[in-house]
């Protein structure tokens, strides 16, 4: 199976996408997390895009849609993929089919988590994880238990993304709306959009998005 989750920043998707991994034993790819791991590396394609995503704009459709690729020929053929953060535009859902078809896989179902966006911002600059096993903590939502010590691992590193900051995530919203949320119709078109509402409590996110893949 191969599914995309849709939204905004801060809709849930990375959240939801480790929760299918973890119940389905499903791959996540997340071009966000691929980008990071490259900017972190200072590759090539790293260093080209680290600016771009300072910003909160979109890295070009070439590199991502070559990151996904490449991801995918890494993984065993039977296992499903959840696409997080991609498409991202509409040539990007342009070269996933076309990705997907060459080998041999099709896509699903595309998931849109539907979030109100002034909630969004709170939710977003809130938010940071541990930084040995990348679990999710949020200032407001979810303190670890045991105040500076991760509940899963026990490590005392957490870390927030350097974009996660309120002026870049304006723009990051902008990007979705004119770019990303304009894709959904292509998927519409064909039958395959399933709309969860992202502001529910996650476990009934995840009991949603559940059926909706049993289905
Ligand atoms: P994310 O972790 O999905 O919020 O992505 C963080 C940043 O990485 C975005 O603000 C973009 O700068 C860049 N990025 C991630 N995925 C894509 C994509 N599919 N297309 C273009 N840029 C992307």
């Amino acid at each position: 199976m191969n599914i995309i989750l849709l939204g905004p920043p801060g809709a849930g998707k990375g959240t939801q996408a480790q929760r299918l991994v973890e119940a389905h034993g499903m791959r996540q790819l997340s071009t966000g997390d691929m980008l990071r791991a490259a900017v972190k590396a200072g590759t090539p394609v790293g260093l080209q895009a680290k600016a771009v995503m300072d910003r909160g704009e979109l890295v070009s459709d070439e590199i991502v849609s070559a990151l996904i690729g490449d991801e995918l020929d890494a993984m065993g053929a039977g296992v499903g993929a959840i696409f997080d953060g991609y498409p991202r535009t509409a040539a990007q859902a342009e070269s996933l089919d076309a990705i997907l078809s060459s080998r041999g896989r099709k896509l699903d179902h595309v998931i849109e988590l539907g979030v109100d966006e002034d909630a969004l911002v709170e939710r977003i600059i809130g938010r940071y994880t541990c930084a040995n096993c990348g679990k999710g903590y949020h200032d407001t939502f979810e303190q670890p238990r045991e105040p500076g010590t991760c509940d899963k691992c026990g490590s005392h590193e957490f870390k927030r993304r350097p974009d996660d900051n309120e002026e870049t995530v304006r723009t990051r919203m902008a990007e979705y709306r004119a770019k990303t949320a304009p894709i959904l119709p292509i998927y519409d078109a064909r039958g395959i959009v399933a709309r969860v509402n992202g502001m529910a409590e996650m476990d009934h996110v995840t009991a949603a998005i559940e059926r909706i893949i049993a289905a």
